[in-house]
């Protein structure tokens, strides 16, 4: 019987330790506080804005955001953001993105403070977790992947794993992140020949390509835990992930939804983030 890898559980165990890290910091004194920054009013980053906010409201960390204008220049968006770097009272920065095109995103994730840097923007904390550091501000859908493993008890180490998709936002760290865990990471692009049956070798494999329901039952075996990043719009209306979940769900040995999958974590982990930079700024 296939072992469904729903994010809720996950989730709630993450919230419990969240909970008694931010009365720890509040014990000490530390007002945990994260900064939004969001340029323009899409309705998507103002949809994630607000559950972030709630989010945030659940676990007793504060927010402040700021709102700025569409046309914004860069000189004055770089002046808020030297602004939120400096603050103090504020100790994760959450900026929206994409950004505008009259915003360069090249030199904005070097100035956005690495400390704070809860969104992994930074290449300085991308740097560490290639260093195999994963003490610092960690990748959130990389994290979450892990996130997901370690909840359900996979043994990493010596684990055949097969990454698909060799983004820096999600296959490139994952991989450091798996190897850091001792799995004998397979990586997977667009180029690789035969992925279907490297994929079917793997103990784990995970998708994360952008590319709806492209893996089908050629890629699992019944022994494939399955983890799938990808979001995707269906056609229908609804969303979907990379892998052809009806497909594949009779076929393997676990797998995660999508909806209700790996997305559905990555908040928590930005959470996670936020609590470990004001930890890190009162060391
Ligand atoms: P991306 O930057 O477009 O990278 C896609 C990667 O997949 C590339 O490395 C590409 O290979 C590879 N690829 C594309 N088509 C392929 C194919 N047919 N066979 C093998 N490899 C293929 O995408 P991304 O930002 O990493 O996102 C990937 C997916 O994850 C998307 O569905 C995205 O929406 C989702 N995502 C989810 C979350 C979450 O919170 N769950 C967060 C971020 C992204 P090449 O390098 O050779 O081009």
């Amino acid at each position: 019987m296939t072992q469904i890898l729903n994010a809720k559980p996950v989730v709630q165990a993450m919230k419990e330790n969240l909970q008694q890290e931010v009365a720890a910091l509040k014990a000490e004194g530390i007002n945990p506080t994260l900064g939004i920054i969001r340029v323009g009013s899409r309705p998507d980053d103002v949809y994630y804005e607000n559950s972030i906010i709630k989010n945030c409201d659940n676990l007793g960390i504060a927010t402040k955001t700021y709102s700025l204008d569409l046309n914004i220049s860069m000189e004055e968006f770089t002046k808020v953001m030297t602004g939120v770097n400096n603050d103090s009272t504020v100790h994760g920065i959450m900026l929206f993105r994409p950004l505008p095109k009259q915003l360069d995103e090249e030199v904005i994730k070097h100035l956005i403070s690495a400390d704070k840097d809860i969104d992994c923007m930074n290449p300085l904390n991308l740097a560490k977790v290639f260093e195999g550091d994963m003490s610092g501000l960690l990748p959130c859908t990389p994290a979450a992947c892990m996130e997901t493993l370690s909840h359900y008890s996979y043994n990493l180490s010596g684990a055949n794993v097969v990454v698909m998709g060799r983004s820096l936002v999600v296959g490139k760290p994952l991989a450091m992140m798996l190897l850091k865990e001792n799995a004998t990471v397979t990586m997977c692009h667009s180029k690789t020949k035969d992925m279907a049956g490297i994929a079917k070798k793997a103990d784990i494999i995970i998708a994360a390509m952008g590319r709806a329901k492209m893996i089908d039952d050629k890629y699992v075996s019944e022994n494939t835990v399955v983890i799938d990043v990808g979001i995707n719009d269906a056609g229908d209306g609804k969303m979907c992930g990379d892998v052809d979940y009806d497909a594949v769900v009779d076929k393997v040995s676990a797998i995660t939804p999508v909806p209700g999958g790996v997305g559905s974590i990555t908040t928590a982990i930005l959470m996670k983030n936020c609590l470990r930079a004001a930890r890190k700024k009162h060391w």
